[in-house]
């Protein structure tokens, strides 16, 4: 199994253009966002400290911590999640990897086509010596600088699309990894669809499918009388209850709960 490592910034100090917001924050929420997405694809993943704003742990520690922690497990890459600033007037994408790492530029090529598709500012890949996390950890490095937080329309960009960013970074180290891309949310809505064949029920039907006839027509006040908790037989009252709901709904008046009311019914 790939195995990915996330390191988030530890820059609480660096105010986001987006009020109440910091680098430390927005890039946890991102990295909610992506491991959703590495979980459905297969790619198992470690993350480093949360470091929330002003846990009052020391920084570089942390970080040192985090390449530890990333050589011991094992880490294929090692995934840095940063933002960057400037004067406040710049944009743009600047990820960057260690100098002459050819693993490191083919993530950055897959995770620049990604990032293009979904972001119409300048993409630049940087290689960089002097970053402790691009020159220690063993693993791959990759180190995202995904826009600038200082600058309005890059840091708001950034807060409404964390789950568009997740799904690219995800679709790019499935490339590098060679893995099948899977996206969680479309294959959550798959399982929650169920799908069943109702039969006709008419009168003198009987078993659960009659019964959830019955008290479906109850619930929605056609069905006259009681209906005990065991009852099971679709009889005279429900076929009437059946031809009033009918009556109401612009229906073929024939007291047979089939493929046109069953819908209804259900209320779908
Ligand atoms: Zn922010």
């Amino acid at each position: 199994m790939a195995k990915v490592y996330l390191s988030p910034a530890y820059h609480y100090f660096n105010r986001c253009a987006v009020p109440g917001c910091d680098e430390t924050t927005h890039n946890n929420l991102y990295l909610d966002e992506l491991t959703v997405y590495l979980t459905a694809c297969g790619i198992d993943w470690r993350r480093g400290t949360r470091r929330t704003p002003r846990s009052g742990e020391d920084g570089n520690e942390l970080m040192i911590r985090a390449v530890e922690e990333s050589d011991a497990w094992g880490a294929d890459v090692h995934y840095v999640s940063h933002t960057n600033a400037y004067d406040g007037t710049v944009r743009g994408y600047r990820p960057m990897i260690y100098p002459g790492s050819a693993r490191g530029r083919r993530l950055a090529e897959a995770m620049m086509a990604e990032r293009r598709k979904i972001y119409d500012q300048p993409i630049t890949l940087f290689e960089r010596s002097d970053l402790y996390e691009l020159r220690v950890p063993s693993a791959a490095s990759y180190y995202e600088e995904h826009v600038f937080h200082d600058n309005a329309e890059d840091a708001q960009w950034f807060h409404d699309n964390l789950r568009a960013i997740a799904e690219s970074a995800a679709r790019g180290l499935c490339a590098y990894f060679g893995v099948l891309f899977v996206n969680p949310y479309e294959s959550q809505e798959e399982a929650n669809t169920v799908s069943v064949e109702l039969p006709m029920i008419a009168n003198g039907s009987t078993g659960d499918a009659a019964r959830a006839a019955m008290v479906l027509l109850r619930d929605r006040g056609y069905y006259e009388g009681n209906l005990s908790s065991t009852d099971k037989l679709f009889g005279v009252k429900a076929e009437a209850a059946a031809k009033a709901f009918q009556r109401a709904n612009g229906l073929y008046v024939d007291g047979v709960v089939g493929k046109a009311t069953w819908p209804l019914l259900i209320g779908k």
